[in-house]
């Protein structure tokens, strides 16, 4: 049903103050299409949400904001694995915890990361060493325009760092209904990262694993109820083995992560904070003083404040080391999801 208000401070964890034409909550797949149909009538754009943790509103946006409510979780199991079949509306992290309460662990690396079920294939999310496309079966994507459902396997999703078809072939006129996930009962706990390598690996439960990830990311980041952001603004770019050696050898503190394809992750939070830039600020915008990685909302920030403040950082960080950052937040615009590099170049 149609929204009075039209205000999208509440649908973006960045807290900014901005509007759209129409807010639409849709609990159902043809309340979606309903909204998306009208608005194609009148020839005006829309904007799919989940909870608004990877959006950045650059000004009020001229169109319909479809948000994306379409509950449900069902569970089924075989001698070797759990099913969860999971609606595109429920909330990320009560998914882990029903799932860890149910007896059904691997999801617990990925807890508290804010945001919709539906949302979690777009950018693959991640976090201590789990992706989504781990434990992803498959996904359901509506045509909005002919009403149609199709199943995505896994592989057709084409997961990649923060990537998959989502975010290309499937961008527009379509949206992620539901998500299946296949958790082994074979359960292999992943404890590569922070505080996770210091639990015993013979007696490490899942539940410690999901107190340890809560714990470490509670005393790490930033709050969105409390202080406006939208977790990590940028990538970690991938550079050439030469490029990493080279930085390596003028900063041997420097973070690599070697990938398989022989290019070499860099840390952005890390080459961020050699700049000096934890605290800068511009405007309401800064950039967190504990995780350089995060920009946020200090005090009544715009859209602009963020982009200037991301632009100068973008800046600083590629005269000192020749590399590049790519905003992982998506930027949106009065008519729609914009260029974010092209924006804050
Ligand atoms: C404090 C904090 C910490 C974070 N930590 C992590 C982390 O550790 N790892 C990580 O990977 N991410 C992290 N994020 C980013 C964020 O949690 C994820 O990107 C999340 O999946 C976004 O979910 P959302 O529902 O808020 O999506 P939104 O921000 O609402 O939308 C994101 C994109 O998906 C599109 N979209 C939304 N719903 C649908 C749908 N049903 N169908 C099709 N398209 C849709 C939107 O149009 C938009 O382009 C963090 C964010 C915050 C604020």
């Amino acid at each position: 049903m149609p929204n009075q208000t039209h205000s999208l401070k509440s649908l973006n964890t960045f807290h900014l103050d901005a509007v759209a034409r129409s807010i639409v909550v849709a609990k159902g797949a043809d309340e979606m299409i309903a909204a998306w149909q009208l608005s194609q009538r009148q020839q005006e754009p829309v904007l799919l949400v989940g909870e608004g943790s990877n959006l950045l509103f650059l000004e009020d946006f001229q169109g319909t904001v479809i948000v994306n409510r379409i509950k449900g979780i069902e569970t089924n199991e075989s001698e070797s694995s759990w099913y969860l079949h999971v609606g595109a509306g429920e909330n990320w992290h009560e998914l882990v915890q029903y799932a860890l309460n149910k007896g059904i662990p691997g999801l617990e690396n990925l807890a508290m990361i804010p945001g919709c079920v539906g949302s979690a294939p777009i950018q693959n999310i991640g976090a201590y060493g789990v992706e989504l496309k781990d434990v992803c079966h498959y996904v359901d994507l509506l045509n909005l325009a002919d009403g149609e459902t199709i199943r995505l396997t896994a592989a057709q999703c084409q997961f990649g760092y923060r990537d998959s078809l989502f975010k290309h072939h499937y961008q527009k006129g379509y949206a992620i209904v539901a998500v299946g996930l296949v958790l082994s009962k074979r359960w292999v706990p992943v404890m590569t990262y922070g505080e996770l390598t210091k639990l015993a690996p013979e007696t490490v439960t899942p539940q410690q694993i999901f107190d340890a990830v809560c714990h470490m990311r509670g005393s790490k980041l930033p709050d969105p109820a409390k202080v406006g952001n939208a977790g990590s603004f940028f990538k970690n770019p991938i550079v050439s083995d030469k490029q990493a050696a080279s930085i390596a050898e003028s900063y041997p503190d420097a973070p690599l992560y070697a990938q398989p394809d022989g290019s070499v992750k860099l840390a952005a939070g890390w080459l961020i904070d050699r700049c000096d830039l934890k605290g800068y600020s511009i405007g309401g915008a800064a950039v967190h003083l504990q995780q350089a990685l995060v920009l946020i909302n200090k005090e009544n920030a715009t859209g602009r404040d963020i982009v200037a403040l991301a632009h100068e950082v973008r800046q600083r960080v590629g005269a000192k080391f020749n590399v590049w950052l790519e905003p992982e937040v998506r930027f949106i615009g009065a008519q729609g999801e914009k260029d974010a590099v092209g924006v804050i170049a």
